[in-house]
């Protein structure tokens, strides 16, 4: 039983079913025709004749059935063993194993298959070992901040005033900001975020965000202008994940233009799409930086980002909520000094008739 479990032997034993009733067919029809037509003085010889040829004939049949079954056999079942051993080493951990690809069409297909998803596990993989090392760099900095001033405290070389615990507070504060985005990204790409969505205006949303941004605008001394149709802007999305998305799109328009200069909101609408474009006059995007602004971590100038409280995961955050509502982000510059633009697309409200 355990053999005929095997494919090989199930192969060969179908190659060789097929001799036999070959073989067994010939000889019963050449009897009955035998006995028909031939004259019984030479029946002897004819059935002699008749034996012989069929055992040269079996005897043919088989070695090349038995060839033919062999040679069938390698070409299925080695590719199978190499998919085996190599599934084998990659659930070992050995991410870069690839199978080459056998002649056939199925088994190619197979294999590339295969090797497709060996590229997925790498790169996820790839992915997991770079968030570690991300989240570990992230945090050593506020971790280091800390340090030095408790070092200083108990060395005495700082003094335990209002100034240094506030310089205390703002590293921790860091750290908080850093584990709650880190907290939300992980529920954003795990998809764990609610949506739910209505139909909203989104020329009141951005007036409300403005609004409440209004203090660090002055702060910065930065002008804004609206530019919006007269008549309402309807979304169908979620609000309060929209005003999440426009407060980090603003909230970096406001970090990155140096001050007194002016940011630009623009709403306008299309029969299918309601769009908020996010337009600075600041310090502006790179070329080649701009494929990877929505990858975690990215700063475009690391140092910068990161003294002014920048993670580098709020545009991931962003694009991924704006994807889970049916949008989109984009992000364009024409270059160094030259400002920036961020694009928030929705999908449009139905407008009652
Ligand atoms: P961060 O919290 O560091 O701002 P984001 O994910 O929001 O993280 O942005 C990623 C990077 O994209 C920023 O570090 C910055 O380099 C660049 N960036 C985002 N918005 C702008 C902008 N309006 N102008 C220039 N650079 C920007």
């Amino acid at each position: 039983m355990g053999l005929w479990r095997q494919l090989r032997w199930r192969i060969i034993a179908a190659h060789m079913l097929v001799v036999i009733v070959g073989v067994l067919t010939l000889i019963v029809t050449a009897e009955t025709l035998a006995a028909r037509s031939v004259d019984p003085v030479l029946l002897p010889v004819f059935q002699s004749a008749v034996i012989q040829a069929l055992v040269v004939a079996a005897l043919a049949a088989t070695i090349v059935g038995l060839a033919t079954s062999i040679l069938l056999v390698r070409e299925i079942l080695r590719p199978l063993q190499q998919l085996a051993a190599s599934s084998r080493r990659i659930a070992g951990g050995n991410y870069d194993e690839r199978v080459t690809a056998p002649l056939t069409d199925e088994l190619r297909e197979v294999a590339q298959s295969f090797n497709q998803m060996a590229e997925t596990l790498a790169q996820v993989e790839h992915q997991r070992v770079t968030l570690i090392g991300n989240v570990a760099h992230e945090l050593r900095t506020p971790l280091a901040g800390l340090e030095g001033y408790l070092e200083g405290l108990l060395d005495g070389v700082l003094p335990g005033d209002p100034e240094t615990i506030s310089a205390m507070q703002h590293e921790v504060r860091r750290l908080r900001k850093l584990v709650d985005d880190l907290q939300h990204l992980s529920r954003v790409e795990a998809g764990q975020v609610t949506i739910q969505p209505h139909h909203f205006d989104v020329v009141a949303l951005v007036n409300r965000i403005v609004a409440h941004l209004r203090p660090q605008l002055i702060e910065q001394c930065l002008q804004v202008a609206i530019e919006a149709p007269e008549k309402e802007a309807l979304a169908y999305a979620d609000p309060d994940r929209t005003a999440q998305v426009l407060v980090n799109l603003i909230g970096n328009a406001i970090r990155y233009t140096p001050e007194d200069r002016c940011i630009t909101i623009r709403v306008r609408c299309d029969p299918t799409h309601v769009q908020v474009v996010v337009e600075d006059t600041g310090i502006g995007i790179p070329a080649e930086a701009l494929p990877y602004l929505f990858e975690r971590f990215y700063r475009v100038d690391p140092s910068r980002s990161r003294a002014s409280g920048g993670s580098g995961i709020g545009l991931t955050i962003a694009r991924h909520l704006a994807r889970a509502m049916g949008g989109e982000i984009t992000a364009a510059s024409p270059g160094i000094g030259k400002g920036s633009v961020f694009t928030l697309i929705l999908p449009r409200g139905e407008i009652a008739s």
